[in-house]
């Protein structure tokens, strides 16, 4: 008899994750078979142990549920750590030397989400892997032994290890928001441990994302945190994605900080003890991150955007710090280089402590450009990287200084342009940044020439174009 295979709805493969809309393009049965295939490469692995944790969406336990019986099924131990933000799952993996861990999360998106972040044998899951999984998980063909399923706690250990790098003397005023996501429980319990006074927002767990939505990019989802800060006058704020491996800064003027400033910030401290390490960041980040890397004698390289890819990179680079515009800050000294947002904050309030400034002299200390945020144009999927191919050829006929890393960005007497095709959505992702209004229009208009040679049309490219 043929074995049965399981198809998985091809959206919900993604390039650096699982995610999908519970109930019709991801369902409790494809939480068993992701078990049953991703426990069969496991145990061809070296090790036996998964590590599987979930955050705190109403969909997450029954998929974790089904997840598990799917990994010890293929003979597998299965340490279940229970609703945990992503980074303590990447953390008690490591620690344990798991050949597996799994996360059940839907990250930053609407309530009716909810995927799977990977990591196996050390490395995170991604691209190739993902296509193996799938083809894999088609054929049917899964590993059958006895295994087990034990709960454990993973959070004392990890709450202790993140909260051990504050050594400063000095205390601060910190507002933080949780965003009802799953770094709330892990969030109140460092808190306790560091110096200084803690006020906590939405720090209970919430799938239903009552207050905001748990995605501080976005700035309307960072207005409580402002409020509260400049209403207490506290040193600074800092807000976290769903599942806490992504974080937003407020400092004490009530400006944000941005992911790309937040770096240059941390590359301060990171670079003076490891001099000459490279730093590297996203496509997305402004030119004065990379320029600032250089002055403070580092090396800094321009990555893809994708959590995974940075993360790859990083230990091929053996970079210390690494980082995405989206708030994912890799640390990997003293550290382990995954994306810890809560990690990433206790080292920005100990290197604010000890610097004895404001957050907003740190802000104000980086040389000032003028840029537009992540502009989304809308377009079909199956035109989003044809577009992109025809922007390059044009550009790179046209002479100017290209880098391709992911999609275009573009070096011009004004400034630069980036065009990407998102990994996410059916849209591409523009980015300009001058240091003058008038070298700001001039990009713009560049990017909106460039889409409509390619017949993109709407709001998007007549905001660019104006
Ligand atoms: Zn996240």
């Amino acid at each position: 008899m043929a074995a049965q295979g399981h198809r998985f709805d091809p959206t919900i493969l993604r390039e650096y994750d699982i995610r999908g809309i519970v109930g019709r393009s991801l369902t409790p049965s494809d939480a068993l078979a992701l078990g049953r295939t991703l426990g069969t490469i496991a145990a061809a692995g070296s090790g036996r142990v998964a590590v599987v944790g979930y955050d705190g969406r109403m969909s997450s336990t029954v998929l974790e549920e089904e997840l598990c019986r799917g990994l010890a099924a293929c003979g597998l131990y299965v340490l279940r750590i229970g609703l945990v933000p992503t980074p303590c799952l990447y953390f008690t993996a490591r620690m344990l030397n798991a050949e597996l861990g799994v996360m059940v999360t839907g990250s930053h998106n609407p309530p009716e989400y909810n995927g799977f972040k990977m990591v196996v044998g050390g490395k995170p899951f991604y691209g190739e892997d993902i296509k193996r999984l799938r083809d894999l998980a088609s054929r049917g063909v899964w590993a059958r032994a006895e295994g087990g399923v034990v709960e454990v706690d993973a959070m004392s250990a990890y709450v202790a290890r993140v909260a051990i790098d504050y050594t400063s003397k000095r205390a601060l005023r910190v507002g933080w928001d949780a965003g009802n996501g799953s770094a709330g429980p892990a969030l109140l319990r460092v808190a306790r441990r560091l110096k200084g006074e803690h006020l906590l927002l939405n720090e209970t767990v919430d799938g239903s994302f009552p207050n905001h939505h748990p995605d501080p990019t976005v700035p309307a989802n960072l207005e409580q945190l402002r409020d509260l800060v400049l209403e207490e006058s506290l040193d600074l704020g800092i807000a976290f994605d769903g599942d806490g491996d992504r974080l937003g800064v407020i400092d004490d003027e009530g400006e944000i900080i941005w992911g790309d400033q937040l770096l240059a910030i941390l590359a301060r401290e990171v670079l003076k003890r490891h001099p000459g390490a490279p730093v590297l960041a996203d496509v997305k980040a402004s030119q004065v991150l990379f320029d600032e890397i250089e002055r403070l004698g580092g090396k800094p390289i321009m990555c893809p955007t994708g959590h995974s890819i940075i993360k790859s990179m990083m230990s091929t680079h053996q970079a210390p710090l690494a980082g995405e515009m989206s708030g994912h800050i890799f640390i990997a000294d003293r550290y382990y280089g995954y994306d810890d947002a809560l990690y990433a904050a206790v080292r920005l309030i100990n290197y604010l402590a000890e610097q004895k400034v404001k957050l907003s002299d740190l802000r104000k200390s980086l040389p000032q450009v003028i840029n537009t945020p992540e502009v989304r144009i809308e377009v079909p999927e199956e035109r989003k990287f044809d577009i992109v191919k025809e922007v390059k050829q044009r550009v790179l006929a046209s002479g100017a200084e290209v880098n391709q890393i992911d999609g275009v960005r573009v070096k011009t007497a004004e400034g630069w342009w980036l065009l990407r095709a998102s990994n996410t959505q059916n849209a591409l992702v523009a980015r300009c940044e001058s240091h003058d209004e008038a070298g700001l229009a001039v990009l713009k208009k560049s990017v909106a020439d460039q889409l409509q040679q390619s017949g993109v049309e709407g709001d998007a490219v007549k905001d660019l174009s104006v």
